[in-house]
């Protein structure tokens, strides 16, 4: 049995092999909830959601696309955007 910090399930389990042959639990951190568009709330992808230090050693292409708001909004409300603001300009 864990000691009790550990029993509820705030942490994720990982199953380990280690070098005795034996199994043993490693507990570690929850990953942050995947990032969201801030217009549609849709899902983004590629974007990573790590912890702080593995998000550190990542590089930026890794995290978030080379786009324009890339990492900040969905490809289609990108599109929209830039739609009304070109026709804002005009007008
Ligand atoms: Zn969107």
């Amino acid at each position: 049995m864990p000691r009790p910090s550990l029993r509820s399930r705030s942490f994720r389990r990982i199953k380990k092999k280690v070098p005795g042959g034996a199994s043993v639990i490693h507990y570690l951190k929850r990953r942050p909830s995947q990032a969201k568009c801030a217009i549609c709330g849709g899902l983004l992808h590629g974007v990573a959601s790590e912890r702080g230090d593995r998000m550190k050693k990542m590089a930026k292409s890794k995290k978030v696309p080379s786009r324009m708001f890339g990492g900040n909004l969905c490809p289609s409300c990108t599109k929209n955007m830039l739609k009304k603001k070109v026709r804002e300009k005009d007008a």
